[in-house]
């Protein structure tokens, strides 16, 4: 493969920014309060609404089916579909005492934003115009996507390809539609976060936002305070799937709780980290709307979660990576500490010490785990773990930590001992990370 170490898909801009937000509304005029006196909407409704801000007198609030290309068929709760268009702009509320957070889609080309080049401010980011969407459109594209996914099928299976006009065609509809998947993944990642570590956002911001429609990138990144999503290019379909998505959200929190460094072993536990979060979010989004307990189909996303990273975006690969068999992928990773495919942490040149080929052994160390407690005790024991871990931590610090947020319980403490048994970190094993 062409591009080597790309995750689902990130190379994690180390460039980036680690100063804190402040956490007054650094909004100004387009703040919470105004923006919730603006449209009136009940806290239930609120939870998912998307925000028409320049609402006029007549509007009013309803729910909307917009296609995406992912998720299948989404329900977005508008303030003034009216017009046919939706901003994607959402307050999804904070627990009780905590700020809501403001989360937001800004397409970079309409605003000519060069997130390859340059760092951006969020208060700056915060304050430029939302994507709009126009739902009839993302409704025909995603018809379109549908159309030539049959049309790829039978011309892969009569050894053919897609001709330059339908690839150009299905570009277009992926891109269009690609904002859709990222914030409604964005908005339900929080409902996720809240759910699972009790935070209410990756940062201590309370502003998610994400930059996209960034031409010819075969990656997506977090940029130390948003998020950056490619439209794809040779290896990837735009990258804006909830693996993907979850993955470098994950990025923020482990940034903000844990600062693990982006080198050696903290780089790798970075790295896994970024994937458990990304496959629990699958996970937790495929249950919250598939799971028919309610007998409601109706609410249903397309696919099906699984513990491949990058499956949903994939041109040129199938998958990224394998958290349940890490050796099998097309870049295969260790399943086994110093194992095979290890690659030298103290190899700076090489991906920052193998930061996406040594994250298998925590992918897989966190499988186990889920096989025997599911993956919401095993994500809730990571999530202990993570909140000890610091810049510097190594694979052997994981280890003891691990260990150590399961001692209260028997169950869960030979849990982690197979788990971390399973995946090499026995008990005698020691650092070759040159920290
Ligand atoms: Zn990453």
């Amino acid at each position: 493969m062409e591009v080597p170490y790309k995750c689902g898909g990130c190379d994690h801009n180390t460039g980036a920014s680690k100063k804190l937000i402040r956490k007054s509304d650094p909004r100004g005029v387009t703040g919470v309060s105004q923006l919730k006196s603006m449209v009136g909407l009940s806290q239930e409704q609120q939870k998912h609404a998307i925000y028409e801000t320049h609402a006029s007198q007549s509007a009013g609030y309803k729910t909307v089916k917009v296609y995406s290309a992912y998720l299948g068929e989404v329900d977005l709760n508008v303030y003034d579909a009216g017009k046919g268009y939706v901003a994607l702009q959402t307050l999804v509320p904070g627990l009780d005492g905590s700020p809501d957070i403001f989360v937001k889609a800004v397409d970079v080309q309409k605003h000519a934003l060069y997130p390859d080049k340059y760092q951006y401010d969020i208060r700056y980011l915060a304050q430029v115009q939302p994507t709009f969407i126009d739902i009839q459109k993302a409704a025909d594209n995603a018809k379109t996507i549908e159309l030539m996914k049959a049309q790829k099928k039978v011309a892969e299976l009569s050894g053919g390809k897609l001709n330059p006009q339908d690839q150009k065609r299905l570009h277009t509809a992926y891109i269009y539609n690609n904002a859709v998947d990222i914030h409604f993944n964005t908005c339900q990642y929080l409902h996720f976060l809240h759910k699972h570590t009790g935070k209410n956002n990756v940062t201590n911001s309370n502003i998610l936002l994400s930059m996209h429609n960034v031409a010819r990138l075969d990656n997506a990144f977090w940029a130390g305070n948003y998020m950056v999503y490619g439209n794809g290019n040779n290896t990837f379909y735009p990258l804006g799937t909830s693996d993907v998505g979850g993955h470098e959200a994950g990025h923020g929190l482990v940034q903000t709780v844990a600062g693990l460094k982006y080198q050696g072993h903290s780089g790798a536990l970075n790295e896994s980290f970024a994937d458990v979060l990304g496959v629990c979010f699958e996970f937790f989004l495929y249950y919250k709307f598939n799971n028919n307990k309610d007998g409601n189909t109706e609410d249903d996303i397309d696919g099906k979660s699984d513990w491949l990273i990058g499956e949903d975006s994939g041109k040129r690969v199938e998958y990224l990576r394998n958290m349940k068999d890490p050796t099998n992928a097309q870049q295969p990773q260790p399943k086994i500490y110093r194992g095979p495919y290890w690659m030298d942490p103290n190899n700076k040149s090489r991906d920052f010490g193998g930061v996406h080929t040594n994250s298998g052994v925590g992918n897989y160390c966190f499988y186990l785990l889920s096989t025997n407690l599911g993956w919401e005790k095993a994500l809730g024991l990571f999530w202990e773990c993570l909140q000890q871990l610091g810049p510097n931590s190594s694979y052997i610090d994981f280890r003891d930590y691990l260990k150590a947020v399961a001692a209260k319980d028997p169950v869960l403490k030979d849990a982690v001992k197979l788990a971390l048994y399973g995946s090499g970190l026995t008990d005698t094993v020691v650092t070759d990370w040159e920290a």
